[in-house]
């Protein structure tokens, strides 16, 4: 299973990341981690992110993409992955796209966990505090000043991946406001929906028939792009070199996206997406009412 959770700092990604590798066991890919460790380590990657990161700024697209190339062929991540983080750019998501249509690979979902911003400031102290009561060491840009900012960073730059995957039909919006154990509920329902179980009590409770519920990824758009996948010649080079090659790939796709162009297409793909937005409404209020049955 393929996965990625989006939502502002503090939306509760890495808590319920990792209540999924357990349920499903796919691996957590954070590139907030990846990157933390990296500065830790001291290493180029890790010299170069280390103030954009203290001052709640992103680090740079290619940069990223490059480190989740590498890390999606993993043989650890072979049975699937969660990215938390990432993308967190549309260039990102587009190089995203390519990388994945490159492996052949399929994205399952898109979850959002959308919250109040009001309530983040707080969630976020409360970690801090959390983490100094356990004798570790705070992260640098969980101050109230630095949040402000990544606050900014995900308004202005983050965002805008939920019109990017709702248009793709890949989106499905959970309320990060409720309990932690019913948000991950909520998460095994979209799950199941998608044809995915985990261990998990929701995912369990999930009959056949329920699982084959029409999940937003399922059908239009998506349906041709599988088409288009399958028609693909299959990859023969060996896995290094896929590697490299792929990487290479996604980095020239950051690089290429011409800014003008990715506004244009996104203008004239609005209307559609109003359009989508009420069928996917009653699609998953339809699946809802199946699930409930
Ligand atoms: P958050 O709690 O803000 O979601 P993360 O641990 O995901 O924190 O990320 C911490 C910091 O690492 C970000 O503020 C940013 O500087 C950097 N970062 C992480 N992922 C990305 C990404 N995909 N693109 C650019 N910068 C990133």
């Amino acid at each position: 299973m393929r996965l990625i959770l989006l939502g502002p700092p503090g939306s509760g990604k890495g808590t319920q990341a990792q209540r999924l590798v357990q349920q499903y066991g796919i691996v957590q890919l954070s590139t907030g981690d990846m990157l933390r460790a990296a500065v830790a380590a001291q290493t180029p990657i890790g010299l170069k992110a280390k103030d954009i990161m203290a001052a709640g700024g992103l680090v740079p697209d290619e940069v990223v993409v490059g480190i989740i190339a590498d890390r999606i062929e993993q043989p650890d991540a072979a049975n699937g992955f969660i990215l938390d983080g990432f993308p967190r750019t549309v260039p990102q998501a587009e190089a995203l796209d390519a990388l994945l249509k490159q492996k052949q690979m399929k994205l399952d979902a898109v979850i959002e966990l959308r919250v109040n911003e009001g309530v983040l400031l707080e969630r976020v102290e409360r970690r801090a505090a959390e983490t100094r009561a356990r004798g570790e060491a705070v992260r640098a840009d969980d101050t109230p000043e630095v949040l402000t900012k990544r606050l900014a960073s995900y308004r202005d730059q983050t965002a805008p991946l939920i019109h990017y995957y709702s248009d793709h039909r890949m989106l499905a919006t959970v309320d990060g406001m409720m309990p932690i154990e019913q948000v991950t509920e909520e998460i095994g329902r979209i799950l199941a929906a998608v044809g995915k179980t985990g261990g998990n009590r929701a995912a369990k409770k999930a009959s056949p028939a329920k699982r084959s519920a029409k999940a937003p990824g399922k059908t239009g758009p998506a349906k041709s792009a599988k088409k288009a996948a399958k028609k693909a010649p299959k990859a023969t080079a060996p896995a290094k070199k896929a590697v490299k090659k792929s990487a290479k790939t996604a980095r020239k796709a950051v690089k290429t996206t011409p800014k003008k162009a990715s506004k244009a297409s996104k203008k004239a793909a609005r209307p559609a997406a109003k359009a989508t937005r009420g069928t996917r409404k009653t699609s998953a209020k339809a699946a809802k009412k199946r699930a409930a049955r």
